[in-house]
């Protein structure tokens, strides 16, 4: 707790509605501090069940996050990586579930000695502990969302242990952020202060004052309406801080930074307000800006109609894009649709095509007419994940004949299982070197994992480098049994574990790009280093768009 002492806390809190980007913000917020020179920790507080966001349907939820230690996340931790230089962690997020787990197996274990067990103390101090536990190391400055929006019944164990949090550590070490909606309001031709009083009103209710008010809306919020929300709300003028629309999520930190909203934070904390450097935001607008180029790349996947259901893909495109001068559009395609239409006709106007990560059969087939379509037009593709089990699934039946070769997670009882779990591995004769319980046997693999790459690969030209760590996230793997019969085929190594028993990234050599791995670059792809394998898939499938 030594270095804790010197740590400020910003809360964040969200009223009105959801989804108004309360994430984007409070990342937002982590890069005006860095740009400051000041380091930050970054957290995000979940008010549902779930232990984790593990178990969550994309489709409901927006992907899952792995962090480097294996966490599976809230997306938000994704905007928090790629607006800072932070690495998120286990601790970067907490969902309700997980705290009264912990809660509730100290109770079992006999920890309170017959006391109640109740919300507060005893559920607020663990969250309380959580909060605490990210600034064991440190930071200047940690950020804190809390999800939700204020009035959710969820949420108040939350709002109720940062309260406690500003009578515990001080008024000047703490600042409490609240995110509202100023609609606009098109019969009355006005924007609408009324719905951020009642949710400044509801926040005073539970004793929490907000110092901070982001307002977000569609156009400037005029003079007059700002005053009043100042007076209203019982927040300074200055620390009203209008958050108007951008085209581009990583424009906002220099238009927060207009508003002066680093400067209202710093302000309440009492810390030093030196001359931002924006340059790297102002760097990556401007190269959008610019680009005059153009590409379209097909995602066929299964949870289209959600755009967050890909969300770090989606953003790890457009670095990508932009790192070639080109603007990505991207083409969701349901990979349903291309069991019942033909490949080639749905995806004729495709410059690349990328096959992301996923779980079960359905859709499964489509996902394979895709790849099968890339691999014999010669399309630029990337295959992540699922994206590439099907790929050398689709190699192995097309290509190596073996028709019956599957996924033992499509097929138990596959007679072909080219991708299957380490445990069935054994049962066909494979020794495993791993100790047993390292990481596998029908578990998930999560988390960072190094990758060794095969030089003269084109992993290995967009890489630079020998070695690499990436996040994985799955369960089943590339069976070496099959190994020798489809490299004999034509099929590349590029990338395995160095102990040279997990294959990592495979490759086509007789095609212009065609790569697919088994982690998830897009987790590492921010907009100030874009990820090599994105780039460079991009970059082909410009050529192919100039050709
Ligand atoms: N379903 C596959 C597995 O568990 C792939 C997972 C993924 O794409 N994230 O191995």
């Amino acid at each position: 707790m030594g270095a804790a002492k010197q740590t400020r806390f910003v809360f964040v809190t969200g009223g009105v509605v959801s989804s108004l980007g309360k994430g984007v913000a409070a990342a937002s917020l982590g890069a005006l501090f860095e740009a400051r020179g000041y380091r930050v920790a970054m957290q995000k507080l979940d008010p549902y069940i779930n232990v984790d966001a593990g178990t969550m349907n994309p489709f409901q939820h927006g992907e899952v996050f792995v962090t480097d230690d294996g966490a599976e996340t809230d997306l938000d931790l994704g905007h928090y990586e790629r607006f800072t230089h932070v690495r998120m962690t286990r601790r970067s997020n907490y969902t309700a579930g997980r705290i009264y787990e912990s809660v509730i197996r100290r109770e079992r274990r006999g920890d309170y000695l017959g006391a109640t067990v109740q919300v507060i103390p005893h559920i607020t101090d663990a969250i309380k502990e959580a909060i605490l536990g990210i600034a064991e190391d440190g930071p200047d400055v940690a950020i804190v969302e809390i999800g939700g929006t204020v009035g959710d019944i969820e949420s108040l164990p939350f709002l109720e242990a940062i309260r406690q949090l500003r009578f515990d550590l001080g008024e000047d070490r703490t600042c409490y952020v609240h995110l509202t909606l100023v609609p606009y309001i098109a019969a009355a031709g006005e924007l609408k202060t009324k719905p951020t009083q009642h949710s400044v009103q509801k926040l005073r209710e539970i004793g929490i004052a907000p110092d901070v008010l982001v307002c977000r809306c569609e156009r400037e919020i005029p003079r007059a309406q700002r005053d009043k929300i100042a007076l209203f709300c019982n927040v300074p003028r200055e620390r009203v801080i209008e958050a108007r629309d951008v085209p581009l999520i990583y424009a906002l930190p220099l238009r927060l930074r207009e508003e002066g909203f680093g400067s209202a934070v710093l302000a309440k904390l009492g810390l030093a307000d030196p001359e931002p450097d924006l340059s790297i935001w102002r760097d990556f607008c401007a190269r959008v800006e610019k680009a005059d180029k153009h590409v379209r790349i097909a995602m066929v996947g299964k949870y289209v109609e959600l755009a967050d259901a890909y969300k770090s893909v989606h953003e790890a495109l457009v670095h990508g894009g932009a790192a070639n001068g080109a603007k990505v559009e991207i083409l969701y395609v349901d990979a349903e649709r291309l069991e019942r239409e033909d490949a080639a006709r749905v995806l004729q106007d495709a410059h690349g095509i990328l096959v992301p990560g996923g779980f079960g059969l359905r859709g499964a087939a489509g996902k394979m007419a895709a790849i099968r379509y890339a691999r014999e037009h010669h399309v630029p593709f990337l295959g992540i994940c699922l994206g590439m089990q099907l790929a050398v699934i689709e190699f192995a039946r097309h290509v190596a004949g073996m028709p019956d070769a599957t996924s033992s997670e499509f097929d138990p009882q596959a007679k072909e299982p080219v991708i299957a779990l380490m445990t069935e591995w054994e049962r066909d004769g494979i020794r495993i070197r791993r100790a047993p319980g390292d990481d596998l046997g029908g578990t998930m693999r999560l988390g960072a994992y190094p990758c060794r790459l095969k030089p003269g690969t084109r992993a290995h030209a967009a890489y630079g480098r020998d070695e690499v760590r990436e996040r994985h996230r799955h369960r089943y793997e590339f069976h070496p049994g099959y190994r020798e019969r489809l490299e004999r085929a034509g099929l590349v190594i590029a990338g395995e574990s160095p102990d040279g028993e997990l294959v990592e990234i495979i490759e086509l050599a007789d095609h212009p790009w065609f790569v697919a791995c088994q982690f998830h670059p897009e987790f590492l792809s921010r907009p100030y280093a874009p990820h090599p394998l994105f780039r460079d898939f991009v970059a082909a499938a410009l050529e192919r768009a100039h050709a």
